[in-house]
């Protein structure tokens, strides 16, 4: 049997020429996304949640997009977050909530970045009032457990009086613990409970649908949603893409194809053993880049249309990939590439979530964003 030389050099050569693994960021599809989320909800105000710098693709590019696309109330984790996403405004005027919360050490940077925290706790919202009050929101917990005051808690709360004397509530909220799964009978169950609760607030706006919520449909919109997931493409429900675009994707280089023959191995630990002679193509992309280790069960990569499997460990600067059967294809477009369309079932292959593949992309990925105003 011929063994071909290892690698074509033309290969190498021009995939370098485009240069390292890159993320794409297409902005005109993040503002279609945006219009797709509003339309899904007509009667209700649509927020943008840009925590953790927008879901790792850059809160200045994100948040400057969707205010031109019109969005008003933008949603972070941190104060510092929240800094970052006013900076990127740059005048255009938009309320800014912190989702975590008040914390006092960082008291300065809400009142000079105009940050609104969103309180989740009797003893937080009497060190806000201690610090000056001023417009804030109230998380209460329906179910989910994690940040919010209690629904007893709440219930001590009155509108202008003790520790909301000097607080203008701007938003009443809660989070949905199952969302992204529509048949589950939580929901119905915490959005009662937010009726119920919110009732004793009056004419504040409520918020309770993150981007699962707003796909539950108008009895949990209420005044504001509070998307994150599917401005960034992805349907937390189904891992497919609709009913929103894809709005990034990841392209690598082809640094070397080379010939393996039955029985060797690839890649460390020498686990995966090619059976029968195969075409692995090494591409310049590993775990720092955010790709994950598990990404080996079931990952792949898009080479053109085809799909081509990860093989042995992912390292940390290279992934190799079984192009058997495409040689002619890596030899001529010498890039392929990650996530896009599939990124919710390349997350579920790799045992997580789109969310989590968006927030580990790496710093070291070159960005381009294309489509922006
Ligand atoms: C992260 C977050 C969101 C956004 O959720 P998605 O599922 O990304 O739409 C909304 N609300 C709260 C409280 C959050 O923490």
């Amino acid at each position: 049997m011929k063994t071909p030389g290892a690698i074509p050099a033309s290969n190498s050569v021009s995939a370098r020429h485009e240069g390292p693994a890159r993320l794409i960021v297409n902005l005109a599809a993040l503002a279609g996304n945006y219009c797709t989320l509003q339309n899904l909800s007509p009667a209700a105000e649509t927020g943008a949640v840009v925590k953790a710098d927008a879901y790792g693709l850059d809160a200045g590019h994100i948040t400057r997009t969707l205010a031109h696309a019109g969005c008003r109330t933008f949603f972070t984790a941190t104060p510092a977050e929240g800094a970052a996403v006013r900076a990127a405004l740059n005048g255009t005027e938009a309320r800014i909530f912190v989702l975590n919360g008040y914390w006092p050490h960082s008291a300065r940077l809400y009142r000079e970045a105009g940050l609104t925290p969103v309180i989740n706790a009797l003893d937080e919202l009497a060190a806000f009032s201690a610090g000056g009050g001023g417009a804030c929101g109230l998380h209460i917990d329906t179910g989910l457990n994690r940040l919010g005051l209690s629904e007893t808690d709440a219930a001590s709360l009155l509108p202008g009086e003790g520790l909301l004397a000097n607080c203008q509530l701007a938003l009443v909220m809660s989070h949905l613990a199952c969302a992204d799964e529509p048949g589950r009978e939580m929901n119905a169950r915490q959005r009662a409970r937010f009726i119920a609760v919110s009732a004793r607030f009056g004419d504040v706006t409520r918020s309770l649908a993150n981007t699962g919520g707003v796909l539950l449909g108008p009895d949990y919109h209420f005044d504001l949603t509070r998307p994150g997931i599917g401005l960034y493409g992805v349907n937390p429900a189904t891992e497919a893409p609709e009913p929103f675009t894809p709005v990034l994707h990841v392209d690598a280089p082809l640094l070397q194809v080379r010939s393996v023959k039955d029985g060797e191995t690839v890649g460390y630990g020498a686990r995966w053993q090619a059976d029968g002679q195969r075409t692995i193509a090494i591409a310049g992309i590993g775990y720092a880049d955010g790709l994950m280790r598990s990404a080996r069960q079931g990952g792949y990569a898009r080479l053109g249309e085809a799909a081509v499997p990860i093989v042995g460990a992912v390292s940390m600067d290279l992934t190799a990939l079984d192009v058997t059967g495409h040689e002619a294809l890596a030899a001529e477009t010498a890039r392929v590439q990650f996530y896009g369309a599939d990124l919710g079932p390349v997350a579920g292959a790799a045992g997580t979530i789109g969310y989590e593949l968006l927030t580990r992309l790496g710093g070291r990925l070159e960005r381009r964003y294309e489509g922006g105003v």
